[in-house]
């Protein structure tokens, strides 16, 4: 059986500017970049610029022309640079890009007027182009949705993230954390069966036949394809109500882990747009994942699919009992600082039971608290790695210096919960 957030890539992707697979199914993009960025600052100035020197606290808002020809130019913010990690740069599309630095640049360009973001229509049409002939867009108020299946399919997908966008929000406002309006539209392509999921998915990671959807922090792009398997049974042209589609999703054994797998991606996109998270900010794995899998509680009962912010999530609740059984004494503070563990087949379900655990207890109990270490971790910019030490230290000093107590706490919650 698949299992998706056990295999789930790509929507937690951290350290600087890294490229990192939650299953830890690197593909060669990701190989090459991270060669390069261990690489030394080199960047090649062309003449005009050498004469001014490299202003290496440059303008904010820029043009590249790289020495390579046949590479167009780039035109963004600069989000970060480094002398190690090289140049991070937002485009107008809301796509993050890195240039390596052994980059070689021929000139980079101040441009005088901020930068405008894309606007819907317009983000769309080129998002069209990512998919097969004679797609179709939708957009709302916070979301483009790109889709070659029915249009039923995909608006329900699109009132499914309108609906965990406010929610989230709402929740977020009540804990004394406003987030803010998307600067640029947040992007989902839907595809009409996996087999094309699967193809646009190679330029972002190899596996996607285990997964059933994933968020990128460097497109910003959602992508998922229609789960229901209707397109390409009936014959063309049928018309699909949106009851008889939401029979035949939620009718299905498995539709509580595809619908939120659909949730858990969506949250992402949504923390990483908001303000709530910094795309490409240095986060522990626990926190991410922990964030999404609070959201991501899908309800085959009621007729949008989401169950709402903070419900208990079921499915997380037997795999952190199921954890429990064997639970090694330093959990805690493993979790808290070794991601590996949800890169790891064998350890992967667990750690997202039990982060899911640690974030509902956090929220519960401790909702302050965590709401200023959420404030903390997002000021940082990206590039800056964090090592074991600090993650604890971070923890520590928000939530309390007792470790064990907090455990113990968590525990007895844990064991307490009816779902
Ligand atoms: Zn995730």
């Amino acid at each position: 059986m698949i299992r998706a957030l056990k295999l789930e890539l790509l929507c937690t992707l951290t350290g600087p500017f890294a490229l990192r697979a939650v299953a830890g199914n690197a593909n060669r993009l990701l190989a090459l970049l991270a060669a390069l960025l261990a690489l030394v600052w080199t960047l090649i100035f062309c003449s005009e610029a050498s004469a001014n020197g490299p202003n290496l606290n440059g303008p904010k808002h820029i043009e590249i022309v790289f020495a390579d020809s046949n590479r167009p130019n780039l035109r963004g913010e600069v989000v970060s640079e480094n002398p190690r990690y090289g140049m991070l740069i937002q485009t107008p599309d809301g796509e993050l890009i890195a240039i390596a630095p052994s980059t070689s640049i021929a000139k980079i360009e101040a441009i005088d007027e901020p930068m405008q973001p894309t606007d819907a229509s317009e983000i769309a049409a080129k998002t069209l182009a990512l998919l097969p002939a004679g797609a179709k867009s939708l957009s709302t108020e916070h979301f483009v949705v790109c889709y070659d299946t029915s249009d039923t399919y995909a608006r329900w997908n699109a009132n499914l993230y309108e609906k965990m966008f406010k929610g989230m929000l709402r929740f977020w406002k009540e804990k004394g954390l406003e987030l803010q309006t998307p600067r640029f539209p947040l992007v989902a392509l839907i595809f009409r069966d996996k087999a094309d999921y699967i193809e646009y998915s190679k330029r972002d990671f190899q596996g996607g036949e285990n997964t059933f959807g994933y968020y990128t922090q460097t497109t910003n792009r959602l992508a998922t394809f229609d789960l229901t398997g209707i397109e390409g049974v009936l014959p063309p042209g049928t018309k699909i109500q949106r009851e008889e589609l939401l029979g035949e999703i939620f009718s299905r054994p498995e539709a509580e882990r595809q619908i939120a797998t659909i949730l858990h991606e969506a949250c992402h996109q949504i923390a990483f747009n908001t303000g709530l998270q910094t795309r490409l900010g240095d986060y522990p794995l626990w926190l991410s994942e922990g964030i999404a899998t609070f959201f991501e509680s899908a309800d085959t009962r009621s007729s949008s699919g989401w169950a709402g912010a903070g419900r208990i999530n079921t499915y997380n609740l037997q795999q952190i009992r199921f954890y429990f059984r064997n639970r090694p004494a330093d959990s805690l503070a493993s979790l808290l600082t070794q991601d590996e563990r949800f890169r790891k087949g064998d350890t992967s379900a667990a750690a997202y039971g039990e982060c899911w655990g640690l974030t509902f207890f956090l929220v519960k109990k401790k909702p302050k608290e965590f709401v200023a270490y959420l404030k903390k971790l997002r000021e940082r910019p990206p590039g800056n790695p964090s090592d074991a030490k600090q993650r604890l230290d971070d923890f520590l000093a928000s939530f309390g210096q007792d470790l064990d107590k907090l455990d113990k706490d968590f525990v007895r919650m844990m064991t307490g919960l009816r779902p």
